[in-house]
């Protein structure tokens, strides 16, 4: 049951050498979730041997280059190798016309169905399945490219049942599904079992939050309160926060204060300014605030494993 995140590209603006154009994949329980697709991302979906013809979904924060270059090549390179499976893409809605006027200059459409969900500016349930939901929210980045954040939770899984106890006070199959549902279990002579004696808790649902792109504000962490692995972008040190205000990004610190708002388990900075080619000095400063801090560097793998709940 996987929950895992790998960093495709986690440079800003100009890509570099060390690191690509922002993109992720989120491994969640065997699905695979595209977010955000800059150049060069599918070269490095096969550099981290991602198995990326899984990706049935791809979400794009916003319309700045570094963010969906790279989704035109990949949704061509579906083509070519005879994708059949539907894809859904999310995104402001300006991108599905970006899509169609290339398809109509090459005279090449995809050969398999794809689909454009837009983003509006309200958070909005973006997907939802029966292993976890994706929600969009608004984030604070340039007027004519507007940012959204995302929000990947796990649903609750059902409590498992103890066989052995079951069979002892002969619960009926059809009970089972209430008693997964954490119900207790009356007998025939009206004696109350406690679910916790006929049950074990299933491992606590994950989550994952993505900003990027974003001024700071507090009212980010209400849509991601008590996340497990925040990813926020730090593009700047804080000694340069003027200018991270003139070009609507963020600070180290400032990604620490909103993981300390939002109640984070854990901190992942990325999205770094090329002129950072060691961020080390962005994460001294995030962990003076937030100190379970991690830098985010290209084909770097995060995984959060399922732990128990506790009883
Ligand atoms: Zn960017």
């Amino acid at each position: 049951m996987k929950f895992e995140l790998t960093i495709l590209g986690c440079g800003s603006a100009v890509p570099t050498v060390q690191r690509n154009s922002a993109a992720q994949v989120l491994n969640v329980q065997g699905r695979l979730f595209l977010i955000d697709c800059g150049e060069g991302t599918q070269q490095q979906l096969r550099r981290f041997k991602v198995p990326y013809t899984r990706i049935n979904h791809v979400f794009i924060s916003h319309l700045h280059g570094d963010h969906f270059f790279g989704l035109a090549g990949l949704l061509s390179s579906f083509s070519l190798q005879g994708r059949r499976a539907d894809l859904h893409v999310y995104a402001d809605e300006r991108l599905q016309g970006i899509i169609d006027f290339l398809s109509r200059a090459m005279h090449s459409r995809p050969r398999y169905p794809l689909h454009f969900h837009p983003i509006g500016r309200d958070a909005q349930l973006l997907h939802e399945d029966k292993a976890l939901t994706v929600h969009s929210f608004p984030l604070l980045h340039r007027a004519d490219a507007p940012s959204s954040g995302f929000l990947f939770a796990e649903r609750p899984r059902p409590r498992h049942v103890r066989r052995e106890m079951t069979d002892a006070f002969r619960v009926p199959v059809a009970f089972m599904h209430r008693l997964k549902q954490g119900e207790d279990f009356v007998t025939p002579d009206g004696e109350v079992i406690a679910n916790e004696r006929l049950t074990t808790p299933a491992p606590a649902p994950r989550s994952y939050a993505y900003l990027t792109d974003t001024l700071f504000h507090p009212d980010h962490a209400e849509y991601c309160k008590g996340v497990d692995l925040l990813y926020h972008e730090a593009t700047y040190g804080d000694d340069l926060a003027r200018l991270a205000r003139e070009t609507f990004h963020s600070t180290a610190g400032e990604a620490a204060r909103l993981a300390l708002l939002a109640g984070a388990g854990r901190l992942l900075l990325g999205h770094f300014s090329s002129r950072y080619p060691d961020p080390s000095c962005l994460l001294e400063q995030a962990r003076l605030v937030f100190p379970d801090t991690r830098l985010c560097e290209d084909g770097a793998v995060f995984e959060l494993p399922a732990a128990r709940r506790e009883l």
